[in-house]
């Protein structure tokens, strides 16, 4: 039966996900200049980096994913009762190198926190859960809201550039961020707050939200398949 509510859902995904690449394509919120917050979370990111011994998995996205790093800072203090936040999102191959206290020192150094209250160390991500998104995510289950996060958090992404999904995403919101990959997602991009996942196939995409797979659609035709969903 032609159900033309999975039509209009699925032609509101294509035009989000191109708004959002549009969006990650544009310059600006990302000045990285000496003293800027973006610029500590860069010299950490590049410390942390350094200290993590090679993976020893032989897959090449473990290997991808472990030398990446991905840090926040969240400046909030507007009524004097909340702390800064420093995040670092990273993965953990060998839980010996102790990245907590490197960070809570470095972080101290650069006055950016003085507490161990204040570091938020995310190891564990969900697939295609970005890292970037991570901190958007824990933010906005930790009592703040996307229109909070405006000016107020920086993320700095060291080892790759961030995707043109989450860069699209975090200008939308007016969080500042740096360096751009300067390319979509390869494989797959969920929304941080809504839990909509854009996952890649070759040319092909599929929208999917809650637990139905609502749609599939080529990127270059910008439509759906005919004889997949009847519009
Ligand atoms: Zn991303």
């Amino acid at each position: 039966m032609a159900d033309s509510s999975v039509g209009s859902v699925w032609a509101m995904a294509v035009k989000k996900q191109r708004t959002r690449r549009a969006l990650g394509a544009q310059a600006g919120l990302r000045r990285v200049t000496e003293g800027t917050y973006l610029a500590h979370l860069q010299k950490l990111g590049m410390i942390l980096l350094a200290s993590l011994p090679q993976p020893k998995s032989t897959d090449d996205n473990a290997r991808a994913n472990y030398k990446t790093v991905v840090t926040g800072y969240w400046s909030y203090d507007g009524n004097g009762s909340e702390l800064p936040l420093l995040f670092a999102v990273m993965k953990l191959a060998d839980t010996s190198v102790d990245v907590q206290s490197q960070l809570l020192l470095e972080g101290r150094n650069l006055k950016l926190i003085d507490s161990p209250n204040q570091l938020i160390f995310i190891d564990d991500v969900p697939t295609n859960l970005h890292a970037e998104m991570a901190i958007v995510q824990y933010l906005c289950t930790h009592g703040y809201q996307k229109q909070h996060l405006a000016g107020l958090l920086e993320i700095y992404c060291s080892g790759k550039g961030v995707c043109q999904d989450c860069s699209g995403w975090l200008t939308k919101h007016g969080v500042a961020h740096a360096p751009l990959s300067g390319a979509p997602s390869p494989t797959g991009w969920k929304n941080p707050l809504t839990g909509a996942l854009y996952k890649a196939s070759e040319d092909k995409l599929v929208y999917t939200k809650g637990l139905r797979a609502m749609s599939e659609f080529n990127r270059d035709f910008g439509g759906p398949y005919q004889g997949n969903v009847k519009l």
